[in-house]
């Protein structure tokens, strides 16, 4: 039978993650969103209650659990906050992950404990200026082996963590040969400060304004020939499987915001009155309610399947596609219809709503846009563009 209850486990995390959030995240979160601020206090906080580590193995410094488990914190961060939960989701799907999965011995010993531990994060630069959709076709960025060096040019773009005062390192994919005539891809583990790699400012964002996203340039950087992750060419599998991954825990990021949405709407339309009646009274905001709620909880289970699948061992794409395209959907129409609920108080910023209408567009574009996502599905229905 199929049950999608939690177990005990699952559960006592759930309850800490959402009473972190309400107690730790809710009170403060606000002013570090406006003024663009990343808050180390609170990311700290996260790494002590053992976020970073949660779905890796203790013998790597983790906390021994597993990936459903890391996307139920997400999902309870993102009810209160997606700047936070958007740091925790690259900096273990992305940042961590891609070492742990591919990584040597020695790769995994050297960076893996400080990033489980949430004293440092990683990031993951894939996108570049040029194109984010249209890779590998897209990449521009090279990589050549100069001896026992790497030598890579080109830039990245958009890229999460990337330039925080704990980032420690990205992994960054550059073209490293040709076969057949189609770019090799491989992953390179860059440290920061490594000489020749430049982080750009913060960019000026519409939402996600406490997390720290960055445009970064190679000239001519160095890296030892050891920092390759993985066979070299293997690139493009490796990120395929990042992604896949990284949709699920955007997914449940995504529905964690379409149910923060619903929380604080039950809490305003009990206090809020209109021609003499609170606003639950009316039947228009009842069904506004109830649909947030059906596709809060349809974004949910979306997920909830996904990583279930994932967990298992069993092929995840189409239902990682499914469960982002739903729950990113999900997220955009439930901040719209909170807004409105919340009417001109909805637009202030001061209120968590204004910051989920803020938050929510960024997730349909995100770790493969919601045209990709669809691209994937109907692939995986066995429709293919070959023009
Ligand atoms: C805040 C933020 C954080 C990010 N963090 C990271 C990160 O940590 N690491 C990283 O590598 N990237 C990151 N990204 C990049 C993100 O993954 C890309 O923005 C996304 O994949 C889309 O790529 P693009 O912006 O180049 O858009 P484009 O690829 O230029 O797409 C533009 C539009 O064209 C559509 N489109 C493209 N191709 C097709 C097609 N064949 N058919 C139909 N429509 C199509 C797209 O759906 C989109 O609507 C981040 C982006 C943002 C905004």
């Amino acid at each position: 039978m199929i049950s999608f209850s939690l177990n005990d486990e699952h559960e006592a995390l759930r309850q800490t993650v959402q009473d972190f959030a309400r107690d730790v995240v809710a009170p403060v979160i606000g002013d570090f969103y406006e003024r663009g601020e990343f808050p180390y206090e609170i990311i700290a906080k996260m790494g002590k209650l053992g976020l970073f580590g949660l779905p890796f193995p203790e013998d790597v410094g983790g906390m021994g659990g597993d990936f459903f488990a890391f996307c139920l914190a997400l999902h309870e961060l993102a009810r209160v906050d997606s700047s936070v939960a958007i740091t925790l989701e690259a900096g273990v799907a992305l940042g961590a992950m891609p070492i742990y999965l591919f990584g040597t011995d020695a790769q995994r010993e050297r960076w893996l404990p400080a990033l489980c531990a949430g004293d440092r994060l990683a990031a993951f630069g894939l996108t570049e200026p040029g194109g984010g959709s249209d890779i590998p076709g897209g990449m521009r960025t090279t990589a050549q082996l100069d001896g026992d060096w790497w030598v890579i040019n080109g830039s990245k773009a958009f890229i999460t963590n990337s330039g925080t005062a704990i980032t420690s390192a990205i992994t960054v994919l550059a073209i490293t040969g040709r076969s057949d005539g189609r770019p090799q891809i491989s992953s390179i583990i860059v440290p920061a400060g490594t000489k020749g790699f430049t982080v750009g400012p913060e960019y000026s964002k519409v939402g996600w304004c406490a997390s720290d996203t960055r445009e970064l340039a190679f000239s001519d950087c160095r890296v030892p020939a050891q920092n390759l992750l993985g066979e070299q060419g293997r690139g493009y599998a490796q990120f395929l499987q990042i992604l896949d991954e990284g949709r699920i825990a955007i997914a449940a990021l995504s529905a964690g915001l379409a149910q923060g949405c619903v929380d604080e709407c039950l809490r305003y339309v009990g206090q809020r009155s209109a021609f003499g009646h609170e606003l639950r009274h009316y039947q228009s905001i009842q069904f506004k309610l109830a649909d947030m709620e059906a596709r809060a909880a349809t974004a949910r289970l979306a997920w909830y399947d996904a990583a279930a699948r994932l967990v298992a061992g069993e092929p995840i794409k189409k239902a990682a596609a499914i469960a982002k395209l739903t729950a990113s959907n999900a997220a955009m129409d439930n901040a719209r219809d909170a807004t409105q609920i919340f009417g001109g108080y909805g637009f202030m910023n001061e209120f968590p709503v204004a910051r989920f209408y803020r938050d929510a567009k960024v997730l349909e574009i995100g770790e493969g846009t919601s045209e990709v996502q669809r691209m994937i599905i109907a692939r995986e229905l066995g429709m293919n563009a070959d023009f």
